[in-house]
């Protein structure tokens, strides 16, 4: 996967809006677990900018770091070397706490496992972000209430997650994740637990936010059919970026006709 050229390396070559500063921007980042004969380089530099805007599907095989790559990006942890700027400030030099209010106003995460609270309506579980905010009950309600409008679950607030598909489940997460209006959402592997049908949905979901809302998105996925919904595809390989392209077969956005006969079919 080395062959020089522009796709190779950098992140730089493939980065939109020649001239934007970055929202996002990696530089030289490593990160080893453990100490001493146990010690284990999981990042081996990894250089990466990202336009607001930018859509990116993170590939790779197991074990490749793209976990390590995100928990990065999204203030969960931090790199033993390097820097990570966030709209140019250092995030690596953040106090905790620091740390932890960018990522409450800026970053909204999405998982495989949708990880909502059981008993707690779609409703009260996308207001949960908003109770640090401080906003006052009834606010909170009309912004969770919006948030499931705008994916799709206008009418479902009170359904509890047993009530609900998985998609919708998983519906109800990216709601939760957009409540606060980040500018960056992270998502790792948001399909993993749905069949193809509502993974599509979920993808649609996620391109239509970006389109529309401008949030940019990071996704990691294993499946090329999913990744082929971004617009750039970064393949990590053994702790680097071993190449990273804007995609230039995007899959796209079907028209509601046939969305509707996709479901019939399913
Ligand atoms: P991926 O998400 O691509 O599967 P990860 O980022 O989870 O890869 O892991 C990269 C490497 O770092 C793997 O070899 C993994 O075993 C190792 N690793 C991840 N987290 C830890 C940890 N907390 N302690 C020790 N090694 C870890």
């Amino acid at each position: 996967m080395s062959t020089p050229g522009s796709e190779v390396n950098t992140g730089l070559a493939a980065g939109a809006d020649a001239g934007a500063p970055p929202i996002i921007a990696l530089r030289a980042v490593t990160k080893v677990y453990g100490e001493g004969q146990a010690a284990f380089k999981a990042l081996k530099g990894i250089d990466l900018d990202i336009a607001a805007g930018d859509f990116v599907a993170v590939m790779g095989p197991s074990g490749s770091g793209k976990s390590t790559v995100m928990n990065i990006l999204g203030c969960l942890d931090t790199p033993t070397a390097g820097a990570y700027l966030f709209q140019g400030a250092h995030v690596e030099q953040l106090t905790r706490d620091q740390r932890a209010r960018l990522r409450r106003r800026w970053l909204g995460f999405v998982f495989q496992g949708f990880n909502l609270l059981a008993r707690t309506s779609a409703q009260e579980n996308v207001e949960l972000p908003l109770l640090y905010r401080g906003l006052a009950r009834a606010e909170r309600a009309a912004a969770a209430k919006r948030s499931l409008a705008l994916v799709g679950l206008a009418g479902w607030e009170h359904h509890t997650p047993a009530e609900l598909s998985g998609g919708q489940q998983q519906r109800v997460a990216i709601a939760r994740a957009i409540v606060s209006e980040p500018q960056v959402l992270l998502a790792d592997e948001p399909t993993g637990n749905l069949d193809s049908q509502r993974s599509r949905e979920i993808m649609e979901l996620l391109v239509r936010l970006n389109e529309e809302r401008g949030i940019t998105v990071l996704m990691v996925t294993h499946e090329p059919d999913m990744a082929a919904y971004a617009k750039r595809i970064v393949r990590c390989v053994d702790g680097r970026i071993a190449s990273d392209q804007r995609n230039t077969e995007r899959t796209p956005l079907r028209t509601t006709d046939d969305a509707d006969t996709a479901r019939e079919e399913a």
